[in-house]
């Protein structure tokens, strides 16, 4: 087949207008909203008699000379004088033009910054252009920019696009109340003012954003992602789902009870009073017939895997289909193994779907889905493919939510094969969204929190050592085998190389293989076939291994008691939140657990700033939503986001951190403002989202 031909544009763009579009400068209103970095000041002509040392001024003069200084480094050296000085301005590069520009008795302006000295004042290369014509009475903005785009260009393209596009007002009076902190400004005074703001301003309030511009430029954005994500769940709420009650059926014989019932009567341990509280959250919402969007927070070891359960419990029982999918093959195997362990006895048929599946068991599996024999289908993202059919899905569990992308919870909702309903979607994660993300963010989101772990755990005890005493740490393993524990060691993440990371396992693997003689030294790591990963973990967990090398591939999800030390090798590669996901794996039992952080400086003197903040953080504290605020201090929301960063539907003018009470006001004010203004709401969604409202959406 011969691909179709490529229809060259209509009309080709020129340089900057590709430059421009390259900046994602399309519309009016992207350059309307393209901000100045900084200002320069050309309103204000400053006599070189009363010039400081090291200010930029700029100054009006007539050139009295204008030659090439001999010697060594070519300069064009121009002397001007305006009457009460004189000032010698330096250029290192020239032509021709220039020269002429400069010739003598021409009267200039000129800026930049002033140095006095032995031989009187100077300047290097200031930008300068003939005087004549009035001086401007604003402030000049200086823009950010790419090459092949002149800041002239750009400013004068801001310029026509702040005549051409709408401003008119979207947020009515009673919706700026008198709370609002910038009352006297609109959204059109807000943007003229910053482009061109009067010489009068205190600069440091357009730096630090403070200004009242400026707040109402931050409050409008945060306002439109309220409204975006109001106007979702709404969109969400028309939307049908099968209602699913988890209330004794009385037209069932009297002796049969209730599916999550019975596997609450069959658990070896009570819920905690969270995992009870969430479990009727969840089961409130299962029981409406709008589709439930919930996020199920909890830290590592927090027990949400049998919230997961009681939840499917719900579904199966009301003659549904449920589905759970986690982002690796590891993970789902050991929710199979233990989905299956609790709800096999009461009758419920599981279907295991990875990538991995011979043709022929996949078959299989397929039509036990598409039949509904199989109540529950637990794996990979395999289940999100086309070819699985289900009979009637009616809710979507995702496990770790944030390693999936928007597009795969999306082909999961699509799922449910009668289009006039959507399957329940309850999404799982240890990973806390710190409050101010949950206003903003997931707004649209209902977030159950399982706040406190099973009883019996002792807290772990994190350690961090450099590299350098690996010797007592392997002794301190012998000590931990002695008694009968188990210890993982997790090699470092090498980002450029996955063939490093592994050589990286295999040697550690063969060193503590070499100094524990008589001991079991597993390797596990994410290129084994997907049998020897299952027979590895199995010795593990069966505890015939006493110590398992391994990858990053355990980082969620693997739960073994009796494991009660934890090495994490090359500490300073990881990510905090992957750190404390990985500590999680132990302190699992009633045993007092360790973590040590094996760091190496590498060829530097000393770990730099940021690891060893996450390093400190670590051996500060267990908690996780400690360590997901310190992360989003010091990585800042974006990695927080997930998939939902792309798209660029981060904010551009808000920020997070500083600005909670404009938050406040934007979700009070969201609401009212959709249900008395909803045209008003539409417009200025549009205008500040356009495109991008339906991505932050899903
Ligand atoms: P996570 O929230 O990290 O997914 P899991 O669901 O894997 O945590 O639970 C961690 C461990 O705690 C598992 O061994 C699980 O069986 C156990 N567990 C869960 N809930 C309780 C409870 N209420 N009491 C005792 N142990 C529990
Ligand atoms: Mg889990």
């Amino acid at each position: 087949m011969t691909p179709p031909p490529v229809k060259p544009p209509a009309k080709a763009l020129s340089g900057p207008q590709k430059a421009l579009h390259k900046l994602g400068l399309a519309r009016d209103i992207d350059l309307a909203l393209h901000l100045p970095l900084r200002y320069e000041d050309e309103t204000r002509i400053t006599r070189l008699a009363d010039a400081r040392e090291g200010s930029v001024v700029q100054i009006e003069a007539r050139i009295t000379a204008c030659e090439v200084s001999p010697g060594g480094r070519r300069q064009l050296l121009v002397t001007v004088d305006d009457g009460s000085d004189t000032c010698t301005l330096r250029f290192f590069t020239f032509y021709p033009a220039l020269k002429k520009a400069l010739a003598v008795g021409n009267t200039i302006l000129a800026r930049g910054e002033i140095k006095g000295g032995f031989m009187g004042w100077t300047m290097m290369h200031p930008s300068f252009h003939a005087a004549g014509g009035d001086l401007p009475t604003a402030l000049t903005p200086v823009y950010p920019t790419v090459a092949g785009l002149p800041q002239a260009y750009l400013r004068k393209a801001v310029m026509g696009a702040l005549k051409r596009t709408d401003l008119s007002e979207t947020i009515p009076a009673d919706i700026l109340d008198k709370n609002s902190p910038w009352p006297s400004w609109n959204l059109r005074s807000s943007l003229s003012f910053l482009h061109h703001p009067t010489p009068a301003v205190a600069l440091a309030t357009l730096e630090d954003h403070s200004h009242p511009a400026w707040q109402r430029l931050k409050g409008e954005e945060l306002l439109a992602q309220q409204l975006s994500q109001l106007q979702a769940k709404r969109e969400r709420e028309r939307l049908r789902a099968p209602v699913l009650h988890s209330l004794r059926d009385t037209t069932q014989p009297a002796q049969r009870r209730p599916l999550h019932e019975q596997l609450l009567a069959a658990l070896p341990f009570t819920l905690t009073a969270a995992q009870q509280r969430v479990s009727e959250e969840i089961a409130r919402d299962l029981a409406r017939h709008i589709p439930m969007h919930r996020l199920l927070q909890g830290d590592v070891g927090s027990g949400k895997t049998v919230v997961a359960a009681l939840a499917a419990a719900i579904c199966i029982d009301a003659g549904w289909q449920c589905a759970l999918m986690a982002p690796t093959e590891i993970l789902a195997a050991q929710h199979f193994t233990k989905l299956v362990d609790w709800l096999k006895p009461l009758g419920v048929k599981t279907a295991w779907l990875t990538g991995g599946q011979k043709a022929k068991e996949r078959r299989e599996t397929l039509a036990l889905i598409e039949s509904g024999e199989a109540g529950l289908v637990i794996g990979t993202h395999a289940i999100i493919q086309d070819k699985v059919v289900f009979k009637n899905l009616a809710l979507a569990i995702i496990d770790e939510q944030h390693r999936f992308g928007v597009a795969q919870r999306l082909a999961l909702r699509s799922k449910l094969a009668d289009a006039e309903q959507e399957p329940h979607l309850l999404m799982m994660t240890a990973t806390p969204i710190p409050r101010t993300l949950a206003m903003s963010y997931y707004a649209d989101l209902d977030v159950s929190t399982i706040d406190e772990l099973p009883p019996g755990r002792t807290p772990i005890i994190t350690k961090v050592v450099n590299d350098a005493r690996r010797d007592e740490v392997i002794q301190r393993i012998r000590a931990q085998l002695a008694e009968g524990r188990q210890i993982y060691w997790v090699c470092p993440l090498i980002e450029e190389s996955e063939a490093l990371d592994l050589t990286n396992a295999t040697e550690t693997h063969a060193h503590l293989s070499a100094a524990l003689p008589g001991v079991l030294v597993g390797l596990l790591h994410s290129r084994m076939p997907a049998a020897e990963k299952k027979a590895v973990m199995a010795l593990f967990s069966s505890g015939q291994m006493g110590v398992l090398v391994s990858t990053t591939v355990i980082e969620v999800g693997v739960d073994v008691p009796n494991a009660s030390l934890m090495v994490i090798e090359h500490a300073e590669r990881f990510g905090l939140s992957q750190l404390h996901q990985l500590r999680g794996r132990v302190g699992r039992g009633a045993a007092a657990s360790a973590c040590v952080l094996l760091y190496s400086t590498g060829d530097a003197p000393r770990l730099g700033e940021t690891a060893r903040a996450r390093l400190k953080a670590m051996a500060d504290t267990n908690d996780g939503f400690e360590i997901a605020r310190r992360d989003l201090e010091i990585r800042g929301p974006g990695e927080f986001l997930g998939a939902r960063q792309s798209g660029a539907a981060m904010l551009r003018f808000a920020d997070l951190a500083t600005d909670t009470a404009l938050l406040e006001w934007a979700r009070e004010a969201a609401p009212r403002m959709l249900d008395q203004h909803p045209a008003l709401a539409d417009q200025h969604v549009q205008r500040w989202l356009g495109g991008r409202a339906a991505y932050l959406k899903a």
